[in-house]
Order: structure tokens, then C-alpha cells, then sequence
């Protein structure tokens, strides 16, 4: 095995793919070579990560209640 140049699917630029990382996929049990290179990689998987952030306001109403009395 050797490195390999591959493109990015996002940004075209030309990357690596090295002969450690291959052993790595293959050992994952992955058949496909890597689409996008490492930067564009951390930015998605950030994206993702980051993307379910909604507001957190209105999550106490009801507030205090009274003590409940049996009589
Ligand atoms: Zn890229």
C-alpha cells in the first residue's frame, strides 16, 4: 500500500489519504476512500454537533405550588 491523493468532495483541495489511514478504514471494515479532506471533515462533524442548540427558556413554569391539604 501507499498514500494516496485524493480530492475533496467540498472544498477540491488535495489531500492525503496515507497508508496508516487506509489501514485504519480497512480495519473499520470501511470500502470507501474518504470524500472530503480532514479539514472539511471536523467542520461537518462541528456542524452537526452544534446544530440541535434551540432556546432553553420557559422550561420551569408552574413554579411553586402549594402544599397539598387532605382534610
Ligand atoms: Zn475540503
Amino acid at each position: 500500500m501507499a498514500d494516496k491523493v485524493l480530492v475533496c468532495k467540498d472544498c477540491k483541495a488535495e489531500f492525503v489519504f496515507t497508508e496508516s489511514e487506509q489501514a485504519f478504514y480497512k480495519e473499520k471494515g470501511f470500502d470507501n476512500e474518504p470524500q472530503r479532506c480532514p479539514d472539511c471533515r471536523r467542520a461537518r462533524k462541528q456542524q452537526k454537533s452544534s446544530g440541535n442548540g434551540g432556546g432553553n427558556r420557559d422550561n420551569n413554569r408552574g413554579g411553586q405550588r402549594g402544599p397539598s391539604k387532605k382534610w
